[in-house]
């Protein structure tokens, strides 16, 4: 199984880098995590096979993470998919997809799909399977607006994915990581303590108690970016491909 980084960014384009989508694909899974504005640009540039995706996991209803979804639905319609879609994530999702397509291409929310369409509202704490991926969410705390916010423990194909979404620190992030074979954490700022984000150093406190067997820090503010060189962590980077 691989996980490539389709965009790593933040909401402000740090760095150039594009908005948070995740591509995870093997032999039983084919699914995205996450899918920012700039995801469908970003999955043609890296020639990925769209229809050959089977579930989208969404973590909150910020652009950068969610603002994709219009686009890509767009596309499977002009380019007739026929595979189903799941499309699953955060408590209301339904009515955040209606006004997303509603704002960015009026009346898109009322076309009929020409594929099955699913969207899947998930809640905190309950495992749901989806074909070969078992995704368990956890509350995380990221403000007032744009929530719920999940973060993702996922099973596929024997390993643990485990992605923080974006978040300030709190505990439940320890069970959600725990032992995962891939931990992609958020760390917008290195040391700088703000409401809504975690930094690396509240990360790094914490790390001994989560024990990731790989830590790929992602979602980087130019204050992290510029320490790319001196960091003892990997961090991620658009299209960086890691087997898991
Ligand atoms: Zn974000
Ligand atoms: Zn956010």
């Amino acid at each position: 199984m691989q996980l490539q980084f389709i965009g790593c960014g933040d909401a402000l384009g740090s760095g150039g880098r594009l908005n948070t989508c995740f591509h995870v694909s093997g032999g039983r899974v084919n699914f995205l995590i996450d899918c920012g504005a700039s995801s469908l640009p970003a999955l043609k540039r890296l020639g990925i096979a769209r229809d050959a995706i089977d579930l989208i996991l969404i973590t909150h209803f910020h652009g950068d993470h969610f603002a994709g979804l219009p686009f890509l639905l767009l596309d499977a319609q002009f380019t007739r998919r026929a595979r189903p879609l799941v499309i699953a994530g955060p408590q209301g999702i339904e009515t955040r997809l209606t006004q997303v397509m509603e704002a960015l291409f009026e009346h898109s929310s009322t076309t009929k799909q020409r594929f099955d369409l699913s969207v899947v509202a998930l809640k905190p704490g309950e495992t749901q399977a989806f074909g070969a991926v078992k995704v368990t969410p956890f509350p995380v705390v990221h403000g007032l607006s744009g929530g719920p916010f999940l973060a993702y423990r996922i099973e596929a194909e024997g390993r643990v994915i485990a992605y923080s979404a974006d978040t300030e620190w709190t505990e439940t992030l320890i069970p959600a990581a725990r032992d995962a074979d891939l931990f992609i954490a958020e760390a917008y700022y290195y040391d700088k303590v703000v409401k809504n984000h975690l930094s690396l150093k509240t990360l790094e406190a914490h790390l001994a108690e989560i024990k990731p067997k790989r830590l790929i820090l992602t979602h980087m503010s130019d204050d992290m970016l510029g320490r790319l060189e001196t960091l003892d962590y990997t961090a991620a980077s658009d299209s960086m491909i890691v087997e898991i």
